[in-house]
């Protein structure tokens, strides 16, 4: 039986999605031939490339919006460096809500002055700041979704007249949003989406040459947009599983119907890290990521049998990013709702073995 998996990223995908994908590596489209050793201009993969686009658009809600979804190279963190190429004339805004904000934020540094609008840092990110101002003379305000090391996750974004920018890499699909308040959102595909290797990138296009600078063609947002996300070879197996995992949610019902079951994920583990007196969550209750829930043990001394009770449940991935220690649950939209109860059957556990 396949284990529980609560990998932080990469993570899990939904099985009829790895098994597709399995099928398309020996055998794409009945052609006898592999997808991964097929042009990339060939029609099969074109076809791919613009399904996943328009997905992307699609379950959004951004179709026919003005707006272009590119798979791009590189990860999220070469997307801290491109928003910056491409957007940044004089001043841009950041808000600090961990590592990967801070990460954006060193990349940035190079381009013009930064404006840090306000962080966490004072309380080891364990909080989303709230009721900061943003210049209006920024060209524009970058934030980070979903904090995936930490925990925490926005729930509301700031009203502002300057374009939005939001890293969502470790929420984006999960939960409904406005996302027409969004100029560029950014995703590395390794959580919600595919395998590592692929940035879904979504912009307004009219937000697009206003910088002065000259952009590298590999970095600049509207030489891939004007080839279809085809300016180079793209990353043919990771869109492929994209577009696969975008089907699945659409099938399902799309985000509406994920936000439900990803909710009562939360709400199950939640409501067991708070009641359950040998647990206790690690970031203020009203910034609790619902896709990364942060724990520790109140009794350091029962690491070792916790450790061995979950690993021995067929739980896999469950510890704390190395700089922060403690557990960490993903709880991605692929993950069911009883690899849930699974840890918290084992939780339980714990608690009367202790008695
Ligand atoms: N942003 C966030 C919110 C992340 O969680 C991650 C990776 N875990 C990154 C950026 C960096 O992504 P990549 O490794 O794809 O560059």
């Amino acid at each position: 039986m396949k284990k529980h998996n609560f990998s932080a990223g990469p993570c899990i995908l939904p099985q009829e999605v790895l098994q597709k994908a399995s099928e398309a590596i020996l055998n794409f489209n009945n052609d006898n031939l592999s997808l991964i050793e097929i042009s990339h201009r060939s029609k099969p993969f074109v076809e791919v490339m613009e399904k996943a686009r328009s997905l992307a658009l699609e379950l959004l809600g951004l179709k026919n919006k003005g707006y272009k979804a590119l798979f791009l190279q590189g990860g999220a963190s070469m997307e801290f460096l491109m928003v910056a190429y491409n957007l940044l004339n004089k001043k841009a805004a950041y808000l600090n809500t961990g590592t990967w904000s801070y990460k954006a934020i060193k990349e940035a540094k190079h381009f013009g002055e930064l404006v840090e609008v306000a962080s966490s840092k004072d309380n080891h990110f364990s909080y989303i700041p709230k009721g900061y101002s943003i210049p209006e003379d920024a060209d524009y305000f970058h934030c980070t979704s979903n904090n995936t090391v930490a925990g925490t996750q926005m729930k509301e974004f700031p009203e502002t007249n300057v374009p939005l920018v939001c890293d969502m890499s470790s929420d984006i699909f999960s939960r409904q949003l406005d996302f027409e308040k969004f100029d560029l959102i950014y995703a590395g595909a390794q959580k919600n989406m595919g395998p590592a290797g692929t940035t879904l990138v979504i912009i307004k296009e009219e937000i697009l040459g206003k910088v002065e600078r000259h952009i590298p063609s590999m970095l600049n947002y509207q030489v891939h947009i004007d080839k279809d996300s085809m300016f180079n070879t793209p990353a043919v197996f990771p869109v492929y599983v994209s577009m696969l995992t975008l089907q699945w949610l659409k099938d399902l019902g799309g985000i509406p119907f994920i936000e439900e079951v990803n909710n009562k994920k939360a709400a199950l583990l939640y409501a067991e890290i708070d009641r359950n007196p040998l647990f206790k969550g690690m970031v203020t209750k009203e910034d609790r990521s619902i896709m990364n829930a942060t724990f520790t043990l109140t009794d350091e001394s029962l690491t070792e049998k916790f450790d061995k009770m979950w690993v021995a449940a067929g739980i896999n991935g469950l510890n704390g990013h190395r700089s922060v220690g403690g557990y960490r649950a993903s709880m991605y939209n692929a993950l069911p709702l009883y690899s849930v109860q699974a840890l918290v059957d084992v939780m339980q556990e714990l608690e009367k073995s202790h008695l």
